[in-house]
Parts: C-alpha cells; structure tokens; sequence
C-alpha cells in the first residue's frame, strides 16, 4: 500500500469563482498587482466559498505564479509558504 495518495485535484464544481462569468473572474482574479481593489473583491468572494480549505491547500502546494486562489494571491502565497502569517 503506497505510503501517501497520488496528488489529486480538488473537485471545484461548486466553488463562487465557478459560478461567475469567464471574463469577471479573468479582471477580478487576474488583476494586476497595482489594482489591490479588485484583488481584495477576489479575496471576499473566496471568503465565501465553499472550497476555500481545498483550495487554499492546493494553492499553496503546487503556488500558481498569480492570481487569486483560496483568499491568497501570489505574495500571500509566498509570504505564508516561507512562514509568515496567513
Ligand atoms: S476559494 Fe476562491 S479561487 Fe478557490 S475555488 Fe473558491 S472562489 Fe475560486
């Protein structure tokens, strides 16, 4: 029996972000670092989420260069994988 499960993707079927047109979630999720307005929108709406854990998780395991995963952007999600707070 192998020691650990093969890595697997979360099932996002239900997460808030899947539920939003392509295009928001590109400007909300995707937005340029200088436009912290619509950084923090993405971060509210992954508050809400009912994937977050998981996708917080997966986040942090396999660190997307940007965007908005599970309430962290690219600089939480570096600032949190070398010990900072979350
Ligand atoms: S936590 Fe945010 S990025 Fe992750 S699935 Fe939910 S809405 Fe999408």
């Amino acid at each position: 029996m192998p020691e650990s499960l093969p890595h697997q993707e979360p099932d996002f079927r239900d997460a808030s972000c899947r539920q939003m047109d392509v295009s928001v979630v590109h400007e909300y999720f995707f937005a340029e670092r200088r436009d912290q307005a619509k950084r923090k929108m993405a971060k509210r709406i992954c508050g809400g989420c009912v994937e977050l854990q998981a996708c917080r998780d997966y986040a942090l395991e396999i660190m997307p260069p940007v965007g908005v995963f599970g309430g962290m952007d690219e600089y939480d999600r570096y600032r949190i994988s070398h010990g900072g707070a979350s």
